[in-house]
């Protein structure tokens, strides 16, 4: 099939790959232009919902094509290595692997950060903030011509409504579970982010977070990421991983079911000052265009994907410790 931008064909490609090694499931279509794009969900592994999951997600904001390259990329080798690797396929008969790598593909295929309504996806959430907002790009609800458009109050966009039930249904039975969402574009430092966004106050995990931390630390040595809560960057209202851990902290025993969105904030600015044309195309922000670049943004962050899953799959071995 011929299709309208690289990134959607390497989705294809992985749907076309998974073949037996896990679920494809086609969530939706999002109309833009004469075209219909497809939002896909992806299942590996156990099929028991209560089991340990791993969430990756890319795409949410269109501009952000790294993330979902790297989703895929993550997947496919999940997949290749699924093919031989009897530990690997073991492992997996335990946990599961779920993805959303493309969430916004109408904003992707548009070059915009916002879906085709205008409307900032990460903005979109009824969850609510108290703390201090940077005028617009904390969020807001004045037009879609402006970014950092949250939408109409209380309306979830058909991407969100798709997330929600996606992750509803796929990570939020799970005894524990880790959500990865990748994005780009904010500093020149790669941040792990844990909630809150919505408020500087200490979320309720905050001491798994603090461990994931320092098993961060101690097993990935020399690693380049700035750990800390999103809101120590900027407040949003809006979140909708804020919104998502809220609905499971608010109707689950969270003493027996813990659940913990992450957020992989891959700083791009980087890449633009060794490459200052790349400020010439607004796609250049939020993406490496070097072709060694690109190649080591996708080596540097696979072991911490790859670590990620580990600590789903083993979390008895270093949470009740
Ligand atoms: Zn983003």
């Amino acid at each position: 099939m011929k299709t309208l931008f690289r990134e959607l064909e390497k989705v294809y490609r992985l749907v076309d790959k998974v073949n037996g090694h896990g679920r494809v499931e086609l969530l939706g279509t999002v109309d833009v232009k004469a075209h219909r794009l497809p939002i896909y969900g992806f299942q590996f592994g156990s099929k028991d919902p209560t089991a340990p999951t791993f969430g990756l997600f890319g795409g949410l904001h269109g501009l952000e094509k790294i993330g979902t390259e790297l989703a895929v990329y993550f997947l496919y080798n999940l997949v290749e290595r699924l093919e031989w690797n009897k530990q690997l396929q073991e492992l997996l008969e335990k946990i599961r692997v779920v993805s959303i790598p493309l969430l916004n593909p109408g904003g992707m295929y548009l070059g915009t950060r916002s879906n085709p309504n205008g409307v900032d996806l990460n903005r979109n959430s009824p969850s609510t903030s108290d703390g201090k907002k940077l005028f617009l790009a904390s969020g807001h609800r004045l037009s879609p011509n402006l970014p950092w458009y949250g939408g109409v109050k209380d309306k979830l966009e058909f991407e969100n409504e798709i997330l929600v039930e996606f992750v509803k249904k796929n990570m939020l039975n799970a005894k524990f579970s880790l959500a990865l969402d990748l994005h780009s574009g904010f500093g020149v430092k790669d941040r792990l982010w844990f909630p809150y966004s919505k408020t500087s106050e200490p979320f309720p995990y905050y001491d798994i977070a603090s461990r994931i931390k320092n098993l961060v630390d101690s097993n990935m040595k020399h690693h380049i990421y700035q750990i800390e809560p999103q809101a120590d960057s900027y407040i949003i209202e809006g979140d909708i991983w804020d919104h998502l851990f809220d609905i499971h902290y608010n109707t689950k025993n969270h003493k027996e079911d813990i659940f913990v969105p992450w957020t992989l904030e891959m700083g791009s600015w980087i890449w633009v000052k060794k490459n200052p044309l790349q400020l010439m195309n607004i796609d250049g922000m939020f993406n490496p265009y070097r072709e060694h670049r690109f190649k080591r943004v996708m080596r540097r962050h696979w072991r911490l994907l790859d670590l990620y899953m580990n600590l789903c799959a083993n979390h008895e071995g270093w949470l009740y410790e």
